[in-house]
């Protein structure tokens, strides 16, 4: 065998595991069926912005380890996530703090946005919330979630706010702090030259196969190698033998414009039911000026996002971890445990709604893990 380690899938699960095995002297080797690495944080450059083809991604978090990990291969720009809503052509700054309750209820004070809220939530007969609706109405009241989540979260989702479970509307912060900043995180930015680079350098030396489809050419590729690190979607590598794992997909609309600036803002969310996507993307903003292409691009990139309901053959984005879902993930995991040879890891491996740090940790770790065998 020529490899210890065959890395399917060269996202930033993959490109980690492959870096660190690389640098203790294994020998890998990494695979992936599309024509570029990167997996969904592949950035692609148009008229010199750097474009979130697979969606934005915003780099943050709380975890030295992990950013001192990242900063050895990119520098990060120092941009914050500070995304508004727009419902029916009111603006509302995100994620819920005292700027958002002043526009929503005129309030000034910490005390009274907290004495609205907590009215909101005795109305609505809320004690234990037991899904994102209730979830949402105890932490911000009924007004923001029917003006700023109802429907962005139904139209994310394509299910009711009462079959959705609670964390998901947790990722957001409240506070009672004017303060715009999306993540509550030490550390937060996106790479210089955009997130290509960024795994270019993680696979830099490393031999990478593109345009190779694992599962069609599973037997001749498993010759290869001691060991198999899958981060495809876990129910694929069984033939979705037990049944198939529910996803929403994202179909992106972009556009390229003859303007300097479209909307002002790196995200502008539309949470009112009746507009079809959810969010847009104005891509030159994450770069926020900081980087050498600046804001003097005479042109924009914009992408609308529409969600929909993932079918075999089409990109799986952010696993359904309901209730269902989540016992058939746990089948699947029981099946890949009798799998001696092959870790299952990352967003579609493990069927997590992962952020981008959490993925790299628990590649770290897992290698870590692996070396001490
Ligand atoms: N959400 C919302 N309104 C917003 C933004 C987010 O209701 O304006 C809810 C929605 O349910 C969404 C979840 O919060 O799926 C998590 O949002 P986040 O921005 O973390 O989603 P991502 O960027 O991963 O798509």
């Amino acid at each position: 065998m020529r490899y210890d380690y065959l890395i399917v899938g060269a996202g930033l699960y993959g490109a980690v595991f492959a870096r660190e095995m690389t640098d203790m002297g294994k020998h890998v080797l990494v695979i992936d069926k599309r024509d570029h690495i990167g997996g969904n944080v592949y950035t692609e450059d148009t008229y010199g912005i750097h474009v979130h083809k697979y969606g934005a991604h915003i780099f943050h978090t709380d975890n030295q380890r992990v950013w001192e990990y990242v900063n050895r291969f990119a520098v990060f720009n120092g941009f914050i996530n500070s995304p508004v809503a727009n419902y029916k052509g009111e603006i509302y700054p995100l994620p819920f703090n005292m700027y958002t309750f002043n526009k929503m209820w005129g309030v000034t004070t910490s005390e009274e946005a907290a004495a609205k809220i907590s009215e909101q939530r005795k109305e609505a007969g809320i004690i234990e919330p037991k899904n994102l609706e209730e979830q949402a109405i105890s932490l911000v009241g009924s007004d923001i979630f029917e003006k700023l989540i109802k429907g962005y979260t139904e139209k994310q989702w394509g299910r009711n706010c009462k079959d959705l479970p609670a964390f998901i509307i947790k990722r957001l912060p409240v506070r009672f702090t004017f303060d715009n900043n999306y993540f509550n995180a030490l550390y937060q930015g996106i790479p210089k030259g955009g997130y290509t680079k960024l795994v270019e350098n993680l696979l830099d030396g490393i031999e990478v196969r593109l345009n190779t489809d694992y599962l069609d050419n599973k037997a001749e590729l498993d010759a290869l190698a001691q060991k198999v690190v899958y981060t495809g979607p876990i129910d694929a590598y069984f033939g979705y033998k037990l049944g198939t794992l529910e996803y929403r997909s994202v179909r992106f609309e972009t556009e390229v414009l003859d303007i300097p600036n479209f909307q002002g803002n790196a995200v502008v969310n539309h949470t009112d039911r009746e507009t079809p996507f959810t969010r847009i993307i104005e891509h030159k903003w994450f770069e926020f000026g900081k980087d050498d292409l600046g804001r003097d691009i005479p042109k924009t990139v914009v992408s609308k996002e529409y969600s929909y309901e993932w079918k075999q053959g089409d990109e799986p984005y952010y696993p359904i971890n309901d209730e269902k879902n989540q016992d058939l993930y746990l089948k699947y995991k029981k099946l890949a445990e009798g799998e001696g040879n092959v870790i299952f890891g990352g967003r579609l491996g493990e069927y997590k709604y992962y952020d981008m740090d959490a993925v790299i940790e628990a590649a770290l770790d897992v290698c870590s893990k692996e070396l001490k065998k």
